[in-house]
């Protein structure tokens, strides 16, 4: 594997990047669909801060991290400081506040690992979750965006592997494959990882962010639009880096023994963070570390059925990326 992993690019790789980035422009939300989402999110206000003045909804996920594609539903945190009632109760209760005629289908699924309200909103024809008090979430939504605000090709890759994880059915989390959190984690531990690198360490420099959940102090520098040069020494092209970023994920990484981490901006050894044997139901088959919850590892879904199935389909990327003559098309083939 690993002597693969030192092989050529092919020659004409340069013919794909007009491909690839028609790709891309093809996924970006219209911006009439970003004022729907706006025009929801109003109406979800009125009627929480009816029952709770206080209450806070903020966006998070592919709606706000920059990474979502058109047609995405949304997904809104419910921020409320009220240590009387439980979850259950504040998410039936929000279910019963959101049955009004202008929404439709909301249902409170109590039960689910992220328990949340559903609904569907008939006017824009949006759909969404809603969850409660889930700041991590938020403040992950932001991280992500401030990095995809440096360097085009973070958001370029990264849509372009979305979409690729979509349609071979490797975007399931509850089929052992990887959530599309995990997906954009892996492409920012990428670039930071080039030679010259792409994406700086926004949690290894100086602090200018910094928000504290349940006690905790979550800080990295967010001044991004200060970084806007950082990877202009790297010329690579989409194309490459997706030739790159596939064959590394086939051939490079090792598995055994590595854990990526977008927190540190290298990679960590398994050992270091315990993750070496199955503990319950967490495998560690593949190790993809959360960048605020570190003991959290993304890759924990997966399981010896799905770590194949993925593999299989790093190693198909990677051969079309090198072989095939049409590879924009191959790549995206309905599994
Ligand atoms: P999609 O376009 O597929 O809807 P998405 O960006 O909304 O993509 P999801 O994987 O649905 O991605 O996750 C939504 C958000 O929930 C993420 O942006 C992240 O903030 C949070 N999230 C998802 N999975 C986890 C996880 N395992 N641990 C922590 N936060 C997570
Ligand atoms: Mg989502």
């Amino acid at each position: 594997r690993n002597l693969k992993w030192q092989i050529q690019c092919r020659g004409d790789i340069g013919r794909l990047n007009a491909p690839f980035l028609a790709i891309y422009e093809s996924l970006i939300p219209a911006e009439e669909e970003k004022a729907k989402q706006k025009q929801l999110l109003t109406l979800l206000e009125k009627l929480v801060c009816k029952e709770w003045p206080d209450a806070r909804l903020y966006l998070y996920g592919s709606c706000a991290n920059s990474f979502g594609v058109c047609k995405s539903d949304i997904d809104v945190c419910l921020a409320i400081n009220n240590k009387e009632i439980n979850k259950s109760e504040i998410l039936l209760k929000l279910a019963d506040i959101l049955q009004t005629d202008n929404l439709q289908n909301v249902q409170a699924l109590t039960r689910a690992r992220v328990p949340i309200v559903k609904l569907m909103d008939p006017v824009t024809g949006i759909s969404c979750d809603i969850c409660i008090n889930n700041l991590l979430a938020v403040v992950n939504t932001k991280l992500l965006r401030d990095y995809a605000r440096i360097d085009v090709r973070l958001r370029q890759l990264a849509f372009i592997v979305k979409h690729w994880a979509k349609s071979r059915g490797v975007n399931e989390t509850y089929q052992g494959t990887l959530s599309s959190y995990a997906y954009v984690l892996m492409c920012i531990h990428f670039l930071q990882q080039r030679r010259p690198a792409i994406l700086p360490c926004l949690q290894g420099m100086d602090k200018t962010y910094s928000v504290t959940v349940d006690d905790i102090e979550y800080s990295y520098f967010d001044q991004v639009e200060r970084l806007r040069d950082f990877g202009s020494h790297n010329k690579e092209t989409i194309a490459q880096l997706v030739w790159a970023f596939f064959n590394y994920w086939a051939y490079g990484h090792d598995y055994a023994s590595n854990v990526i981490s977008v927190r540190t901006g290298s990679i960590i050894r398994k050992l270091e963070k315990d993750w070496t044997r199955r503990v319950g139901n967490d495998r560690h088959l593949i190790c993809i570390e959360d960048p605020f919850e570190i003991t959290h590892d993304l890759g924990r879904v997966v399981d010896k059925y799905s770590i194949k199935v993925l593999r299989e389909e790093f190693e198909r990327a990677a051969e079309i990326m090198q072989y095939d003559p049409n590879p924009c098309v191959t790549l995206f083939e309905r599994y």
